[in-house]
This record gives C-alpha cells, sequence and structure tokens, in this order.
C-alpha cells in the first residue's frame, strides 16, 4: 500500500529535490522517502528511478575495468580490511608491467575505460605518472585513478600524464560521524582533494558507504544534498560490509533496501550522474547488482586484477567474483545488463555532465 504522502513527497521530490520552501523541508523529504521500507513504496521509487535513467542517461550500462594494482596503505580507515593496523591483510603491489597486462586484458575485453585503484601509499607519483603514459599511449581508453588523498603536485602530474577521471568517496559530509570512521583525519581534507580534482579538470566521482556505524537516514539525506549540490560525474554507493580484522568488526551491516533508495534517489536528484551497481552490494548474501540497476544504476564494473591479487585486496570480506580468472567477470557482464533490461555500452563513456559545464 503506497501512502498519498508517500506518493507526494515522492512527486515533489523528483519536480525540485531542493524544495522551495527550505533546506530542512529538503531534508525530511528525502529522510521520509529513505525510511520507508513498505515494498510497494520501495517498488514506486525504484521504477521512477529507472525511467529518469533512461530518459536522461538511455537504456544503457556501461563498463569500466577495475584494476586494484595495491593493498598497501598508510591509512587507518576503521572499515577497511586494508588499513595498516590490520596485520594480517595480505599486501601485494603489481609492477608496472603487471598493471600494462591488467589494461590490455581490460582492452581485448572490449572495454574502454580502466579504473586503477589503490590503498594509500606514500609512494613516488611519477611511476604511476608513467603507467598512465603508457596506458595511454598503448590503448584508446579513458582512465579513472582511485588512489586516495594526495596533493595538488601529484593530481596535477597524473592528469598531465593523461589521466581522466577520479574517485574519491567523500565517504560522509557530517564531520563527527567522518572522524569516528576515520582516524586523525579530517573532512575538510577530503572536500579540499575534491575542489583540487576538479579544478585540474577531472572528471570526479564521489560516494557514500550505506550503514556505517554511527549513520542515521539524517545523515544520509545530507549526503545525498552534497553530492547532488556538487554535480559529480560519478556516484558509488554502496552496503558497508564488516571487516573481522578492524575495529567495526562487530557492527552491523549496511541495510540492502536502504542502500537501493539510497541509489534511487541519488538517480531522482542528480539525473545523469553515472551511477555503478557496487561490487559490495553484489557480495550480501545474494548479488544485488541487477537490483542495483532496476534502482537507476548504469554502471558496471567487472574486476581484471590478476587472479592471484584478488583476494588480497580485501577491503570488505565475501567481496564477489575473487577467484573467476582474470577477465572472466566480462563474461557475466552481458547477463546482467540483460536481467537489469539495459543495452551495454562499451564506450570510454565520459561524463554526461560536462557538455553542460564545458
Ligand atoms: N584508498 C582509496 C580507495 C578505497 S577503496 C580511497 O581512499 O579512495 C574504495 C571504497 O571502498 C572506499 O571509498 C569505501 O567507501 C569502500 N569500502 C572500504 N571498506 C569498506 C567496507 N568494509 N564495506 C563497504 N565498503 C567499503
Amino acid at each position: 500500500m503506497i501512502r498519498p504522502q508517500f506518493s507526494d513527497t515522492l512527486a515533489r521530490v523528483a519536480g525540485d529535490w531542493t524544495d522551495a520552501r527550505s533546506a530542512d523541508a529538503a531534508i525530511e523529504n528525502l529522510v521520509f522517502l529513505l525510511d520507508s521500507a513498505d515494498p510497494d513504496e520501495q517498488d514506486a521509487l525504484v521504477t521512477l528511478a529507472a525511467r529518469i535513467r533512461d530518459h536522461h542517461c538511455g537504456q544503457r550500462m556501461v563498463v569500466r575495468g577495475l584494476v586494484e594494482f595495491s593493498s598497501c596503505c598508510v591509512n587507518t580507515c576503521r572499515y577497511c580490511g586494508l588499513n595498516r593496523n590490520n596485520p594480517k591483510a595480505e599486501r601485494f603491489r603489481l609492477t608496472p608491467d603487471d598493471i600494462l597486462e591488467s589494461a590490455r586484458l581490460v582492452h581485448e575485453a572490449g572495454i574502454r575505460t580502466i579504473v586503477l585503484q589503490s590503498g594509500e601509499e606514500s609512494r613516488d607519483a611519477r611511476e604511476l605518472a608513467d603507467v598512465i603514459n603508457k596506458i595511454k599511449s598503448t590503448y584508446d581508453m579513458a582512465i579513472t585513478l582511485s588512489v586516495g588523498e594526495r596533493s595538488h603536485a601529484d593530481y596535477a602530474l597524473w592528469k598531465e600524464a593523461g589521466a581522466d577521471r577520479y574517485l574519491l568517496r567523500i565517504e560522509s559530509v557530517d564531520a563527527d560521524v567522518y572522524r569516528s570512521l576515520h582516524v586523525g583525519r579530517e573532512l575538510e581534507t577530503r572536500l579540499a582533494c575534491l575542489e583540487t580534482l576538479r579544478e585540474l579538470g577531472y572528471q570526479v566521482g564521489s560516494g557514500v558507504m550505506v550503514g556505517v556505524p554511527g549513520q542515521t537516514t539524517h545523515h544520509l539525506a545530507r549526503d545525498i544534498r552534497f553530492l547532488a549540490s556538487r554535480e559529480f560525474d560519478m556516484i558509488g554507493v554502496g552496503p558497508f560490509i564488516p571487516h573481522p580484522d578492524t575495529p567495526f568488526r562487530d557492527e552491523k551491516a549496511g541495510g540492502v533496501g536502504l542502500t537501493l533508495r539510497m541509489l534511487a534517489l541519488l538517480r531522482i536528484v542528480t539525473r545523469n550522474a553515472w551511477l555503478p551497481a557496487t561490487t559490495a552490494l553484489g557480495s550480501m548474501d545474494r548479488d544485488y547488482r541487477i537490483d542495483a540497476l532496476k534502482a537507476g544504476a548504469n554502471v558496471l564494473m567487472p574486476n581484471f586484477s590478476p587472479v592471484e591479487v584478488k583476494k588480497k585486496y580485501e577491503i570488505y570480506p565475501g567481496k564477489r567474483c575473487i577467484t573467476e580468472r582474470t577477465g572472466a567477470c566480462a563474461l557475466c557482464t552481458e547477463g546482467i545488463a540483460r536481467a537489469g533490461g539495459l543495452e551495454i555500452d562499451w564506450s570510454r563513456a565520459d561524463s554526461l555532465k560536462m557538455a553542460v559545464r564545458l
């Protein structure tokens, strides 16, 4: 049963999510929609989100090849299995040649965009710049980096070397929640990095985890407002999954329903951002990535890390597809798109917001 208040609020948010009445009213609308776990209401929400996705982005799913190239990390994020205080984490570092080989496999699979992700290292930025340079001069591919907080000079060097995009999740725009997730680190630094990346001309992605300890739907509503108002090109949201070797080992995982509602609302308010069906959503009691596509997502990121390192990049346990041979994930990509009712778009799929910004 859909309550009239639900239909009214959904229509209001879809029409103008900022709500002419006040900022508080806009947040309250989002909280109300996030809090509704009624199946009929959730259906109405995700159906509208998928319609908005089809209208603004086309009925397609883009594919990005993910390569996790290092599990070494100097940070102590309380949720992440790679944090430096976890002695059980298996550390690896791919060589430049290994990364190039992964790029070759991504290209061979017909994918025109590669995402290079790692823990946060203090390594010399020139090494990654060389890799970027080599990939760009060998393949016609967009390069996305996801290697955390670095200096202006490092971001500039990588942009100069040919990197096109950067993913840096804000994790939470609430300073207290942020601080409780990240020992000794401040939200301002993360915000400043996102500013720098935008200034340097990167297509910028951000996002949050859903269900981290201490986070309420009010926090999530404020995250939505931030993510939408900054016009991010890509926004990743996935459920928090507790890792047994982290301080959050006994915490509850984020809810699937809440994550899907968060995703649907982000689609409704951002309209044309790229929203991945995240691996975390594929790594719960079952694979919810198709549900994510049905709730407005339109990106899949199959894993192209060499099979011997896949399980070592354990940011959370139970990660999907870690035993498949390298590149095999590309095979189920077709099936996932079809089940989500979408065509695959194999292009490099640049930001849909760029045309407006330029
Ligand atoms: N070092 C890079 C990449 C981090 S991994 C950076 O800081 O940007 C990419 C994302 O995985 C993180 O931003 C975080 O949102 C998510 N993540 C990490 N640990 C997680 C966990 N236990 N459960 C769910 N998502 C997690």
